[in-house]
C-alpha cells in the first residue's frame, strides 16, 4: 500500500513521504519525528542540530559553482493534525498513516494524510539526498508544533540560522508565492452559563433523541466560507 507511493513519480519526494508518515507524528507528541529527520541528515553526513525547544536545521552545502550564491533557508514543520473517521479504527500513538492512490490522488484510509505539511518535509529531504540538483547553501529548518501553538516558530532562537532567503514550503497552492505574512493570534476566552433545570416530565410525555451527523468536515481556515452545515447551529 505505502510501497505504492515510493514507486510515484518525482520518487526522491513520494518515497520520503511514505517514510515520514510511516512515523506518528502529533503536535506536542513530537520525539519520535524530530529522531526520525535527525537520523535521516545524520545518515546522509550532514550537519544536523536540534536546539531546545525541538526544532532540527540540517545544512547542505553548495554544490560546485554555487558557493558564493546567498544561503536558502527551506522550511517546514514536522508535525500534524491526528484525526480519524468516527468508525475507523486507528491508533495514532502506534500506527503510520494508511496511504493509497486513487486515480490522481493519494489518499489516507479513514484518518488525515498528514500532507500538511509532510509533502513540505519530504520535499525538502528529497533536495538534501540529491546529488543531481545544482543548489546554493541550504538551511533545513524543521520546525514542530505549528499546527496547535507555533511553539517551534516562537521558540526559534535568533542566530541559528544565517541564510537571508527564507522559503517556507507551508502552502496550500503551488503556482503562488507568498511574500509577506500577517501574523496569527491565539487567544484563549473563558465564560460561564447556567445550564437548563433539569425538567420533570409530564406524564405521558416522549423524549426524543436527535442527530446531526453526516455532516462534511472542514478546514478551518480553508473551508470556513463554504456554508458547510453545522451540527451545532
Ligand atoms: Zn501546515
Amino acid at each position: 500500500m505505502s510501497q505504492d507511493i515510493k514507486q510515484l513519480n518525482p520518487r526522491g519526494l513520494w518515497s520520503n513521504f511514505a517514510d515520514l508518515n510511516a512515523v506518528p507524528r502529533a503536535s506536542k507528541r513530537e520525539e519520535r519525528v524530530i529522531q526520525f529527520i535527525v537520523d535521516f541528515g545524520q545518515r546522509l553526513g550532514l550537519d544536523t542540530s536540534v536546539d531546545a525547544v525541538g526544532n532540527v536545521l540540517i545544512k547542505k552545502p553548495a554544490t560546485p559553482g554555487m558557493e558564493n550564491r546567498q544561503t536558502v533557508v527551506l522550511q517546514s514543520h514536522l508535525d500534524m493534525v491526528h484525526q480519524k473517521n468516527a468508525a475507523t479504527n486507528f491508533d495514532f500513538a502506534t500506527e503510520g498513516i494508511k496511504m493509497y492512490v486513487e486515480a490522481d490522488w493519494v489518499k489516507a484510509e479513514g484518518t488525515t494524510l498528514g500532507a500538511d505539511n509532510g509533502i513540505g518535509v519530504a520535499s525538502i529531504m528529497a533536495v538534501l539526498e540529491a546529488t543531481d540538483i545544482e543548489h546554493p547553501a541550504l538551511e533545513a529548518l524543521f520546525t514542530i508544533d505549528e499546527e496547535t501553538g507555533m511553539t517551534g516558530a516562537k521558540g526559534l532562537e535568533a542566530g541559528w540560522l544565517s541564510g537571508d532567503i527564507l522559503l517556507n514550503l507551508d502552502t496550500e497552492d503551488d503556482d503562488e508565492l507568498t511574500i509577506g505574512c500577517a501574523g496569527g493570534i491565539d487567544l484563549t476566552a473563558r465564560g460561564t452559563y447556567t445550564p437548563h433545570a433539569v425538567v420533570d416530565l409530564n406524564e405521558g410525555a416522549r423524549a426524543y433523541r436527535l442527530s446531526i451527523k453526516g455532516l462534511s468536515g472542514g478546514h478551518s481556515g480553508m473551508d470556513i466560507h463554504k456554508g458547510l452545515g453545522n451540527a451545532y447551529k
